[in-house]
């Protein structure tokens, strides 16, 4: 039968078993941050508009794809793309630069953007992802990628590459444009259509082209890495030294850039050795201008953001067998106090159930029990009868001994 109604395009029901999936990975997130001390934050779904705008530039694709809409006072809201932004009010918001000098935060999230759907490109995804603030120590951006690094190797993805970069502060990045604009004015008429729209925009996202014709000319293009001061270059060095320590494998990608304005200093990307366009799974880097660029003191910060929906695209986790303990049946309204009784002991000591609230005739609940692959059933009438469903033995009980008769089994 065609439902009447349907989801919204680009976005997908999480429907059981898979959810199993994203309980496991988000068990693995949260117990990975809280081991490196991160704490959760949960923000909004909606923030204004400007919030955004404003502060991942209006330019950014990011930007360009949000949901807006006016509300009924006339205010502008938007739909959440991305955390860094909610995040970073919400940190000079609550007081937390003051409470917490150093402070570490993760989410879990959905996020929307109206992009064009295709595989691993939804309208309403997921990320996880961690923020730290209050320091610019190299070992900061280290600690940050570890645990990128220690969720994924958790979920058994280990076929990564981790590819990173050091973008330099505002001034190298405003002198680096120019240097790319002259450079690609130069190779305009050889570039593709985007790329010819985001020169005049945008240069540095021309690095991030996909493609073909534009390779050889990014292949050639001048270096961020030559206009580095010596301190970034320091750091840069610093950072890498950590990683090598900790035997993470790097490659250095002297283009990659991120795609919104508010990155500077070190830049890195997870991605996955599998085919495809969509392979970055995780992708994060400094923002030390961005606390105060939102009207907060000076506060360095550095993070990452990974999407869930790619990341379960490679984490090949086998569904467990949904185990039910014990199957119940209570058909009969005058006990089914008793049942509830029961019930509710069995869920106290820790026993998993389903209940068969259809009231269906008893044969019947016999063989759904079975075909639900749970290990005994209780039919709760005058009496009580416990089955084994694998041996069949069946016994007639008190309340009182259903407990020492399930040990016993
Ligand atoms: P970004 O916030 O654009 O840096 O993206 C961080 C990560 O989120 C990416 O590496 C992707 O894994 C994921 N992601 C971004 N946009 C989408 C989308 N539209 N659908 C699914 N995943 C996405």
């Amino acid at each position: 039968m065609k439902s009447k109604y349907q989801k919204i395009k680009g976005t997908f029901d999480i429907l059981p078993p898979e959810t199993e999936v994203w309980q496991h990975i988000e068990s693995t997130v949260h117990s990975v941050c809280q081991q490196f001390s991160f704490q959760e934050i949960r923000t909004p779904a909606m923030e204004s508009v400007d919030l955004f705008k404003r502060n991942i530039g209006d330019e950014t694709d990011v930007s360009k794809e949000m949901f807006v809409w006016e509300d009924q006072s006339g205010k502008e809201i938007s739909l959440k793309p991305e955390m860094t932004a909610p995040v970073v009010r919400a940190y000079i918001e609550s007081g937390f630069f003051r409470k917490y000098p150093l402070c570490k935060l993760y989410y879990i999230d959905s996020f929307f953007r109206r992009e064009k759907p295709q595989k691993g490109r939804q309208r309403q995804f997921n990320q996880f992802g961690v923020e730290a603030f209050g320091t610019k120590n190299s070992e900061q951006d280290a600690e940050i990628i570890l645990i990128a690094k220690q969720i994924l190797k958790k979920l058994d993805i280990n076929n990564t590459n981790l590819m990173i970069n050091n973008i330099g502060d505002s001034n190298t990045r405003s002198k680096y444009e120019s240097k790319l604009k002259t450079y690609f004015n130069d190779h305009k008429n050889s570039l593709s259509e985007l790329s010819k729209i985001r020169l005049e925009k945008n240069p540095m996202r021309i690095l991030d082209s996909k493609e073909k014709e534009d390779q050889t000319i990014i292949e050639n293009a001048p270096l961020i890495r030559d206009l580095l001061s010596k301190e970034e270059k320091e750091h840069f060095n610093a950072v890498l030294k950590h990683l090598k320590g900790l035997g993470i494998d790097y490659n250095e990608n002297p283009h990659l850039v991120r795609g919104l304005d508010y990155y500077n200093g070190t830049t890195f990307e997870i991605t996955t050795q599998s085919e495809g366009s969509q392979n970055a799974l995780c992708g994060g880097g400094r923002y030390d201008s961005l606390v105060q660029k939102m009207g907060g003191p000076e506060t360095p910060a550095v993070g990452f953001a990974a999407g869930i929906e790619r990341i379960i695209l490679e984490a090949k986790q086998e569904l467990g067998e949904n185990h039910i303990d014990i199957y119940i049946s209570c058909n009969d309204e005058k006990y089914i106090s008793k049942g509830f009784n029961i019930i509710y002991d069995l869920i106290e000591n820790g026993y998993k159930i389903f209940f068969d609230t259809n009231k269906k005739n008893i044969k019947n609940q016999i063989k759904d029990a079975v075909k639900s692959n749970a290990k005994f059933m209780i039919a709760i009438n005058e009496t009580i009868t416990v089955k084994n469903l694998l041996s069949k033995k069946e016994k007639n009980v008190s309340e009182g001994e259903i407990l020492a008769f399930l040990k016993n089994q």
